[in-house]
């Protein structure tokens, strides 16, 4: 039996079987969760190997076999979403009639907290690279065809490169290709692309390794992490984001959702923190997005301005924070987002509390 939960618990634990046709071998996974997003199943076929991860809240479900006979390198996973039921279609290589799926492997069949399961890297493709800004690239990965992996808001995953012999990781938060709607329905409906937002540092020690890696080449990309409650924001009223420099990326994928998906949604205000001009990150994009949506609008503010900049200066501040986080009504319901440095965030939380917000409507984006 899983273990990870008490007795009380085991009818929710997951369990699993298969069956197979002349042609395919499915594994059901019987979840037992009455609302299962397609975002909770983290499935990877690697060289015969089948690891299928579930996460029911801050459990992890983990099917993990090494399987009897031959089969394709891409796998087709469905999840019937209302049922809680996900099937892991797989191709056999020769027609014949398996006697068992496989041999277990580590931690098979085992319901754990999320939190004691290690990162799990497969390697994806680089496809794509371009310049958002002198310093700061888009870089698209592609995952294998035998993943599964979809990256839910305001998630971050680890990226691994060998540095001179010694294994380096790093977190990331994948953005959308694009904050301007009409290109994102291109290239975002492919859900085996995952766009990153990445600036280089010279003297960095995983960045400038990361800049050199060539198109067609492979780099490690863990199973997304991260405290983000999707709930939270569905029925926010007013979303305001204190970003500053690539603090930016897990508001791209915030602002698409809550834009979308957010019926409640009345105002959503950015305010961007950045050294110079030159290194606001998709300037024009966010110009554009507050032109199409009248409930966006975006400020900038620059520490190290060039004399001709007529716009806010400084770093975070009360006298900013405060004119920018003003709910739309008396009692409506807000939320602040904040990412950036450290002391940025840090900054950001003091100065909201002195203003009198409570720490249930700010959330840090951090590992
Ligand atoms: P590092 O070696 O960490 O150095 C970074 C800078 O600090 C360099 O300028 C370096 O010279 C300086 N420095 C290093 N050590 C010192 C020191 N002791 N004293 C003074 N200066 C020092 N970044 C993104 O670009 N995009 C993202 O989407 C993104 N998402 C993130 C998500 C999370 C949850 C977190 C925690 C971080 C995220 N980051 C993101 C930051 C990223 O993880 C790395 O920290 C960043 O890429 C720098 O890595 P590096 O190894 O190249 O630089
Ligand atoms: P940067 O050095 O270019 O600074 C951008 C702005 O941040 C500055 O103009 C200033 O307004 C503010 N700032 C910087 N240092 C400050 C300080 N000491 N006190 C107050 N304000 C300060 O920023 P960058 O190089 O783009 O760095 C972005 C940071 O965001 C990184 O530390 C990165 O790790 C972090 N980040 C975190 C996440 C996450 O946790 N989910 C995601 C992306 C980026």
């Amino acid at each position: 039996k899983p273990k990870g939960l008490d007795n009380s618990s085991k009818e929710l634990i997951p369990s699993y079987d298969w069956f197979q046709t002349d042609g395919t071998v499915t594994v059901v996974i019987y979840t037992k969760q009455k609302e299962m997003s397609s975002e909770s199943v983290i499935a990877d076929l690697q060289e015969g190997r089948l690891r299928g991860e579930i996460i029911v809240n801050d459990y992890s479900y983990l099917l993990h076999i090494e399987l009897s006979y031959a089969v394709h390198e891409d796998i087709i996973v469905q999840v019937s979403e209302k049922v809680g039921k996900v099937e892991l279609l797989l191709k056999k290589k020769e027609t014949l009639s398996w006697k068992g799926l496989g041999q277990p492997l580590q931690s098979h069949n085992t319901f754990d907290k999320c939190a004691d399961r290690g990162l799990f890297y497969r390697k994806c493709k680089l496809i794509s690279k371009s310049s958002v800004s002198h310093d700061t690239r888009l870089l698209c990965l592609m995952l294998p065809p035998g993943t599964h992996l979809q990256v839910p808001v305001g998630c971050h995953l680890y990226l691994k490169q060998t540095i001179t012999g010694t294994e380096i990781v790093k977190p990331y938060t994948p953005v959308t290709s694009s904050l301007v709607s009409k290109f994102k329905d291109l290239t975002d409906n492919d859900k085996r692309h995952i766009f990153f937002m990445i600036k280089i540092y010279p003297s960095g020690l995983f960045t400038p390794a990361l800049d050199c890696i060539c198109m067609g080449d492979y780099i490690s990309v863990s199973n997304p992490e991260g405290n983000f409650k999707k709930p939270k924001a569905e029925d926010v009223e007013d979303l305001f984001l204190l970003a500053a420099g690539t603090g930016l990326t897990p508001m791209v994928k915030l602002l698409n959702y809550s834009l979308t998906s957010s019926s409640s949604l009345r105002t959503a205000k950015l305010m961007f923190f950045n050294k110079t001009e030159d290194d606001i990150l998709w300037r024009n994009q966010l110009e554009q997005l507050a032109l199409n949506d009248t409930r966006f609008n975006v400020q900038f503010v620059l520490s190290e301005p060039n004399a001709g900049w007529t716009g806010k200066q400084g770093k975070i501040s009360l006298p900013l924070v405060s004119q920018f986080v003003k709910r739309s009504k008396d009692d409506s319901k807000m939320l602040v987002y904040i990412c950036g440095p450290l002391p940025f965030m840090e900054q950001g939380i003091q100065i909201l509390q002195d203003l009198g917000t409570s720490s249930k409507e700010i959330h840090c984006f951090r590992a």
